[in-house]
């Protein structure tokens, strides 16, 4: 049931006199639930429970703690249609969309159970003494990961489930044997706690400490400002803008104890398409990528931004192919009016810079948070000086760039920011010229997609969903997969230990 409160470890409270509440955006009404911010006092009590649950936790076994795992994802699916009835009337997103999501984050919660079943993930390395080793003896070593404490992890406007309360970044903490405390997204607080209560049924069934995990509701910035300065807190998971992510990270920073902040932001997910893919297969590419830059109303961190060729005749054919397709596309509803007010400003600043060209314009009237998609096209020289072209306009949107030639290509590449994905489009015959590009491209993102689509992220041990700064705020890791739990773990060695001190996987 949902009930507005913050679930601060095992208890529900509403200490706080702020409240707020969820948003419709299809209906373009407020939900009647309220919902009571945390207050200053419950932000602190959920960080020592977490700190105290720690002690615990972190020596709970993998199984039990994959049994927990396993119990979450069932208590979840319990919520049925609870929760996908909740889940749509605060995004404006689809049913089917909602069930897909629920899947997926499931799934996560299933493999990163399935992982810690055994001790192999925390990577045991064994040194043996050598006592007789000249001119120095070698002491005996063993080496693991182990947790680093409690986390504190912000849901992301645009997966309420799969990258929120119990999504990627809690469900890879949990595994790691770190604490959860989710600063919950304002936008889908009734979705959060109702997965927030499905974690601590589960917590409660498979004997878990109290403070193992805990869902805080906020409408403004203060609670997470909070958090992120907690003593108790060990490290932040984010999904968002760069400014928030940024914010985050620089106030972690700052912190007596400095902390690590994996935050996944920004990217405008560059692709690449050769002249003979361009001639051989135009109005084919034109239609995936119009479904492409318009699925999920374009709010997807993969979205393809950006589309660089060498300008011809089949390049700019395609560009208003795709212009015409996208717009001939039924317009979709946003997240919440303020990411359609976001997307409606960022756009517009993006088409009013110079040289820059709208290809074909939606121009019916639309329902209040629904948001028209454009496609816009300007040349290399224009691209390349204007840095405004370069940042992120989050819906369905995407800029395509007419290269005077390769090597202005080339050089587009190198001056942007790291991205999250890049993809080359090319045909068999492009592929032994290719090198360089790869090359190029693979300094800028965390993935090369060849001949696909940057949306749709694979959930699976090989996936690399990060990328360099502003992209992640640490490229050496991945926020999708079950690598995503080396966030959460610090390497810890064991010298000359006595055998029975030591935990079994080092013995
Ligand atoms: P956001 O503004 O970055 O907020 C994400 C979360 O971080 C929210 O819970 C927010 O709290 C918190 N937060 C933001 N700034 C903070 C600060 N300075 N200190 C403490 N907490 C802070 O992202 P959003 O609400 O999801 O969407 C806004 C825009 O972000 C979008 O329009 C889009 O441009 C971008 N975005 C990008 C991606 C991507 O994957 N690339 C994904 C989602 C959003 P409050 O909401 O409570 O203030």
């Amino acid at each position: 049931m949902i009930t507005g409160k913050n679930q601060i470890g095992n208890q529900q409270s509403a200490l706080g006199s702020v409240t707020f509440k969820t948003y419709n955006p299809e209906l373009n009404i407020e939900n009647e639930q309220l919902f009571y911010e945390a207050s200053e006092e419950e932000v602190d009590k959920a960080a020592e429970l977490a700190k105290d649950a720690f002690k615990i936790y972190r020596n709970i076994s993998g199984s039990k703690r994959a049994t927990f795992l396993n119990a979450i994802a069932d208590e979840i699916l319990a919520l049925d249609d609870l929760l996908i009835r909740t889940y749509c009337s605060e995004t404006g997103l689809p049913e089917g969309r909602a069930k897909g999501e629920r899947g997926r984050t499931v799934g996560q919660l299933r493999s990163f159970a399935n992982l810690i079943e055994d001790e192999n993930w925390r990577a045991p390395t064994i040194d043996e003494a050598i006592p007789n080793r000249e001119p120095a003896p070698k002491p005996d070593l063993r080496k693991f990961l182990i947790p680093i404490g409690p986390i504190a992890v912000f849901g992301a406007s645009n997966f309420p489930l799969a990258y929120s309360t119990a999504g990627g970044d809690t469900a890879s903490a949990l595994a790691a044997g770190c604490p959860v405390i989710v600063k919950s997204h304002p936008m889908h607080a009734g979705t959060g706690q109702l997965v927030a209560t499905a974690v601590i049924n589960a917590a409660q069934k498979t004997g878990m400490p109290d403070g193992v995990f805990s869902n805080l509701n906020s409408s403004g910035i203060e609670v997470g400002k909070q958090l992120v300065q907690h003593p108790h807190v060990k490290g932040v998971g984010f999904t968002g803008s760069i400014k928030g992510g940024r914010a985050l990270y620089d106030l972690a920073a700052k912190r007596p104890e400095p902390i690590p902040v994996f935050a996944e932001m920004g990217s405008i997910n560059p692709v690449i398409i050769t002249e003979n893919a361009l001639k051989r297969r135009a109005s084919e590419l034109a239609s995936t990528y119009a479904d492409s830059i318009t699925l999920g109303t374009g709010q997807f961190c993969t979205n393809p931004g950006l589309i660089l060729s060498v300008e011809s005749e089949a390049f700019s054919a395609f560009i208003q192919e795709l212009g015409d397709k996208v717009i001939a596309k039924d317009p979709q509803c946003m997240l919440h009016p303020n990411i359609k007010k976001g997307y409606t400003n960022k756009r517009d600043l993006v088409s009013d810079q110079s040289g820059l060209q709208v290809v074909a314009e939606y121009y019916s009237e639309l329902a209040e948070n629904y948001a028209p998609p454009r496609i816009t096209t300007v040349n290399g020289t224009e691209f390349l000086e204007n840095s405004k072209l370069h940042e992120e306009v989050f819906g369905p949107f995407s800029l395509a760039v007419q290269c005077s030639d390769e090597d202005q290509l080339l050089k587009i590449i190198e001056s942007l920011e790291g991205q999250l994905t890049g993809t080359i489009i090319a045909e068999d015959e492009d592929v032994p010229d290719l090198g360089v590009l790869v090359d190029t491209l693979r300094e800028r993102v965390g993935r090369i997609i060849f001949n696909g689509v940057p949306t749709g992220v694979e959930v699976c041990e090989s996936m690399t969903h990060g990328g360099p700064y502003p992209a992640s705020t640490d490229s050496r890791f991945t926020a999708v997969g079950i690598n995503a739990i080396r966030r959460w773990v610090r390497p810890f060695s064991y010298q000359d230990f006595p055998k029975a001190l030591l935990p079994e996987v080092l013995k």
